[in-house]
């Protein structure tokens, strides 16, 4: 593949794993790819399996909130892709095999981009990008070098939602720590 776009139009056809069977629409980013600021997600939800987006849901509307508030910047600043490009049933989350399937799709978004800060957001995200079984508790708190850029481990804003102020005050934290990296 030599374009980015190209990748994107292998990608919404793609059948390589059982997810394809259950999607509504391949999630495959949203924002500039011309941004130096990359947030990794998990995998579509509900949302957004029917809008083709990430993170358009309530978590997404936390996480356009804080990068705006810490950041400055709205979706024309940043990045924003998946680890798995489809919705897996219920929610769940993905299986091993799938993320070995679909992980070449990311690898390439990263290298098409080349991010200069890569912010993961949850467990998910961190391990896998970062190739280790620690959870962002944990990872969080420092950037890591990665593939020339660096990873900014935080919390999923779905964890946010859930955990209140102190979970929302560390997420800005790494946001910030995020920020300092790009200037
Ligand atoms: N959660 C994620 O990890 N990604 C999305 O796109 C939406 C919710």
């Amino acid at each position: 593949m030599s374009t980015l776009a190209e990748l994107e139009a292998v990608a919404l056809g793609c059948v390589a794993c059982p997810l394809a069977s259950g999607r509504t629409k391949v999630v495959f980013s949203a924002g500039n790819p011309a941004a130096e600021l990359m947030f990794v997600g998990e995998a579509p939800g509900h949302d957004e399996d029917l809008a083709g987006v990430p993170f358009v849901g309530r978590s997404g509307q936390l996480l356009d909130k804080l990068v705006l508030e810490e950041l400055g910047l709205d979706r024309t600043g940043c990045y924003i892709a998946n680890v798995v490009k489809c919705r897996p049933p219920s929610n769940r989350d993905p299986l091993p095999v799938e993320v070995a399937t679909c992980r070449h799709f990311l690898e390439s978004q990263v290298e098409f981009v080349a991010p200069k800060v890569i912010v993961t957001l949850g467990n998910f995200a961190s391990r896998t990008l970062l190739d280790v079984t620690d959870g962002v508790t944990s990872l969080r708190g420092r950037a890591y070098p990665y593939r020339g850029t660096f990873v900014v481990p935080t919390f999923h804003p779905a964890y946010a939602l859930r955990g209140g102020g102190v979970v929302v005050a560390e997420m800005r934290a790494d946001l910030v720590r995020a920020k300092r990296l790009l200037s």
